[in-house]
């Protein structure tokens, strides 16, 4: 079966791979792996705002084009076909936008929607602590309400971005003696305002990407509270639905895969190597598997309907795949690859060598697969919980 785009969605995508075709041209980034997570430039957000590619599916009211969710992945996937650094404004127009529309005050979407649309804001996610992970509901953080503000307190682990972002999009617990998942609220927190610490954690690749955060005693104003005061667990189910769907989960290490396809092409030693071809014909045919799986689920969003467990499952494969394609990279390069001395080898070997540790924690972020298999199986098959 084939899937066709529109004339539109064609030209679309032709506009925004030029776009991104003169920015490489002229220097403006280097093509990275998990650039939607790792690669921040203020300045080249802007450019992507400027184009009019943030928030291109909200409401014409909030500064967006209703343009469909179709429309809208075709864009990202050519940003992270490129490896264009886009973190800065990822998880603004992903999910913050989104949840800002379906639950934000007026005073919010007037402040907040029209400065993500320019590139110009950048949110972190403040949800994981270092006792509740999986099981998100049990978070400790407190918001407690006073006559005029919240005063907030306790501790969020593995914030990604939170040393460059504007803004902390943050879960916590607004009432301590109801059922954990009734007494959860969000706020959007400014991340400059005083008793916020953010705090560096290292990774395995030496690399500063996530935080710890801090709060000890931040008065936030009652206008940061998003939605409705302890309504904030249904309103962070929707936000993680939208946060696994998109094809970051299976792009992250595209440029890779991008190299070494290039590099197979050239190099006798890899494209007469049986062994070399049948990897990578099988890569190539799981990577369009997982890119169908991620499409449908922008399809499904675009019939009106929350994929859940449409997007559990995406995820499931897509990170799957990208941990295979970061452990088959480094087989395709062999030993003979690490001695190499031609310079074609030796980018790929920087992205193969960063990309095999940095893959490890790609079936985690967002999700755990166990926890997304639980989704598809309760409300994709209807199994019983118990
Ligand atoms: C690169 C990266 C970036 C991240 N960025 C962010 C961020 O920006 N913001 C944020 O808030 N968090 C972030 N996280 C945290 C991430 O969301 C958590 O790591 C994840 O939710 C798992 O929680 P945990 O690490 O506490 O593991 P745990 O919940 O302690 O789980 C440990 C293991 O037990 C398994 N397990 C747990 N419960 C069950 C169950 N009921 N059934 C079956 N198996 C189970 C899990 O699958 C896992 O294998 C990031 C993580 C990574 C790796």
């Amino acid at each position: 079966m084939e899937f066709k785009f529109t004339e539109t969605q064609d030209k679309l995508r032709a506009e925004v791979r030029s776009f991104l075709e003169e920015e490489l041209k002229h220097g403006s980034f280097e093509p990275s792996n998990d650039a939607w997570i790792d690669g921040y430039s203020k300045e080249f957000s802007r450019k992507v705002g400027a184009k009019g590619w943030i928030g291109t599916i909200w409401p014409k009211g909030y500064g967006g084009k209703e343009w469909s969710f179709v429309d809208r992945l075709i864009i990202t996937e050519e940003l992270l076909r490129f490896g264009a650094p886009v973190a800065y404004h990822w998880m603004s127009d992903r999910q913050c936008g989104p949840c800002v529309i379906a639950y934000g005050s007026d005073e919010q979407r007037k402040d907040i929607l029209p400065r993500i649309i320019k590139g110009e804001v950048s949110f972190a996610l403040g949800m994981s602590e270092p006792d509740s992970g999986s099981d998100l509901a049990s978070l400790q953080t407190r918001a407690v309400e006073t006559e005029d503000a919240f005063i907030i307190n306790g501790q969020k682990i593995w914030t990604s971005g939170a040393h460059e972002a504007d803004y902390i999009y943050l879960v916590a617990r607004t009432d301590p003696d109801v059922p954990k998942h009734k007494g959860i609220s969000e706020f959007i927190v400014d991340l400059k305002l005083p008793g916020i610490t953010v705090k560096p954690i290292v990774d395995m690749m030496n690399s500063h990407h996530f935080n710890e955060v801090y709060f000890d005693s931040v008065r936030v104003p009652k206008s940061a509270l998003v939605g409705e005061r302890n309504r904030g667990w249904y309103q962070i189910a929707v936000q993680l639905d939208y946060e696994r769907s998109g094809l970051e989960r299976i792009m992250s290490p595209y440029p890779m895969f991008h190299m070494m396809l290039d590099l197979a092409r050239q190099e006798p030693v890899l494209y007469n190597n049986p062994e070399v071809r049948h990897k990578l014909t099988d890569l190539v045919v799981k990577f369009e598997v997982g890119r169908l799986l991620i499409y449908r689920v922008a399809w499904t969003l675009s019939q009106g309907r929350v994929p859940n467990f449409e997007s559990a499952m995406a995820k499931i494969y897509g990170t799957a795949f990208e941990q295979h394609l970061s452990h088959m990279a480094t087989q395709v390069l062999g030993l003979s690859g690490q001695l190499m001395e031609d310079s074609r080898w030796a980018p790929l070997r920087g992205l193969a060598s960063r990309s095999y540790l940095f893959c490890a924690g790609a079936t985690l972020r967002g999700g755990t697969s166990e926890i997304l298999r639980n989704i598809v199986a309760l409300r994709g098959l209807g199994l019983p919980s118990q």
